[in-house]
Parts: C-alpha cells; structure tokens; sequence
C-alpha cells in the first residue's frame, strides 16, 4: 500500500492512502507531485504539502470567492495571486458581471498540470475571453499595476514559506492597498489558528494588514485535507464590513449553485472562538 504522509506538527502526521503517483517534477519553484487516490481523488502537493484535491477543492474555492462577492455584488476587475490549479479564477468566472481577471501565478508548471491532471479547477479557465494569465511573481506583479486599477484581490497562495514568503509581507499588502480602489476588497490566505506554527503566522499576517487596511476582518473554513482541519481567510477593505454590508438579496439574485458558501454561513463564519480572537488581537 501506499501512503502519503504530511507533518502536520512536530507530534502529529496525516495520512492519505493514494494508488499511484501520476507525476513528479522539480520546478525551479517547487517540486510537484500528483498523486491518484479513493478518498479524496485525485491530488497534488507542492514540497510535500497538500494543496488541492478533487473531493474537498470546492470548500477552499467557494470561501475564497463568495465572500467578496455576497459584500459587493458590483465587482468587476478581480486580480487572482497565486491560485495556479485555477479553482479560484473558475468560481470568479461565474459572475457575468466580472469583467477582467488576471491571475499572476509564479509556478506555469503548477497550471499546465493542473489542465492535465486536475481539470475539475483548471478546465475552461485559460478560454476565457475575461480571462489573463500572467506567470510572474505576484508581488512583482502587483508593484507594477497601476493605483486603483482593481474591484478585489485574492491571495491564494501557499504558506509563508519559500516563494509564498513574499505574499506575506507588509510591503505586498501595502501594494495590494496602493491597486485596490476606494471600494476594494483584499482576501488573503490568513493560515490556521491550531498548531503553533500555523498559529504564528497567522497573528504575524494579521497584525501586518490591520495596520494598512481600515475594516479588517477574518473568517473561517473546514478543509479536512489542511494541517487541524480549521482554517481562516482575512477580509481586508477600505469600505465594506463583510457583517454590516452583507447583500443576501442581491447574492441569491445571481443563482449561483454552491455546495459549501451560503448567506447564513457567511455570517456564521465570521464568529470566531475565543482563542482564535484573542490570539488575533494580540500584538
Ligand atoms: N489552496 C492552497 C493551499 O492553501 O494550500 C493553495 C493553492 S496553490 C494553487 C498556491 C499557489 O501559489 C501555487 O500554485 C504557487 O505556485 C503559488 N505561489 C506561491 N508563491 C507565489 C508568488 N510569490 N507569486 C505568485 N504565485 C505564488
């Protein structure tokens, strides 16, 4: 039999039963594995580390996406930073009234596999007409846009470690604030409040948004495949509370059928435990 296995901390591992390894490759970024699995289907890793799987993609992408757009149905120009399996650009690519999306992603390699390997994210996404892709780093990407040119930014990225380092620094989400415009809205990967590790960097993203962004926020999402299970997006912006400025009506009015995201767990979302919100305001 053969097992992935994933250090989850310094005293716990997770596990995953796979049949075969469909690819491997060592990209001047990462190195790449796709592997075939029952449980969760088919799935890939970059350095060792869980990124997408068929079975539980669509919670990540569904909280990544909906969110912004049940706060601000009128969002037109969307920038995607990381994001290469393409499940984030192909849940944005569902609002008609989207406009452009460009998705800066460094790794060329992570999407073309994706196309191969994993098109549940990755197909229809390249076809379309809204649709710009740029492999480039994202924060070089963003300190080159121009002031105000973007409705939304999402920052799927991977952990604050090797390439991802960049997208977790003050000068990245003061870029980020420099391209949104006056309504914009920043969604970032805020990472998990468990196990020590994780912990910290998140506090460490927090503090460095709250100290850009007028309206800061966090919310939180299951993913049975990450380190605890328990996961957390930050929602920064300079003019909509993702509480007070929710728009239920306007949201359902699009149709969109989403098997995770729904306007009463959006609320629900953003209630955090105690310990996640006290680790959160800490300096
Ligand atoms: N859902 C995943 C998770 O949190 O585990 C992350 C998805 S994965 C597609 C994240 C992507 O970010 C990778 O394809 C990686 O190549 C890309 N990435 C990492 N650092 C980047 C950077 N500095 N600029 C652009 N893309 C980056």
């Amino acid at each position: 039999m053969n097992w992935y296995t994933e250090q989850w901390s310094d005293d716990c591992k997770f596990s995953l039963r796979y049949n075969k390894e469909l690819h491997s490759e060592q990209t001047p970024f990462q190195k790449i594995d796709f592997y075939e699995g029952e449980e969760f289907g088919t799935f890939f890793t970059l350095d060792g580390l869980m990124m997408v799987n068929e079975k539980d993609e669509f919670i990540y992408h569904d909280m990544i996406t909906h969110p912004a757009f049940a706060t601000n149905p009128d969002i037109k120009k969307v920038l995607v930073i990381g994001g290469g399996d393409g499940g984030t650009a192909r849940e944005v690519l569902r609002y008609p009234n989207v406009e452009k999306v460009v998705m800066a992603e460094i790794d060329e390699r992570v999407f073309r596999l994706c196309q191969e390997y994993l098109p549940v994210t990755a197909k229809g996404v390249e076809e379309d007409p809204r649709m710009e892709l740029r492999f480039e780093d994202g924060l070089a990407y963003v300190k080159n846009a121009p002031d105000a040119s973007f409705d939304l930014i999402l920052v799927d990225s991977t952990d604050p470690i090797s390439v991802g380092e960049g997208l977790f620094t003050t000068a990245f989400y003061k870029e980020c604030f420099r391209v949104l415009n006056d309504k914009g809205i920043l969604i970032n990967q805020h990472e998990s409040p468990y196990f020590a590790e994780y912990a910290e960097n998140m506090k460490k993203a927090h503090r460095k948004i709250r100290d850009i962004f007028p309206i800061t926020n966090v919310y939180q999402y299951h993913m049975p495949t990450y380190p605890s299970g328990h996961w957390l997006f930050g929602f920064a912006s300079k003019a909509f509370d993702p509480l007070k400025d929710l728009k239920a009506a306007e949201w359902e009015k699009f149709g969109l059928e989403t098997k995770y995201y729904n306007t009463d767990l959006h609320k629900g979302a953003f209630a955090l435990p105690s310990y996640v919100k006290e680790a959160l305001l800490s300096d």
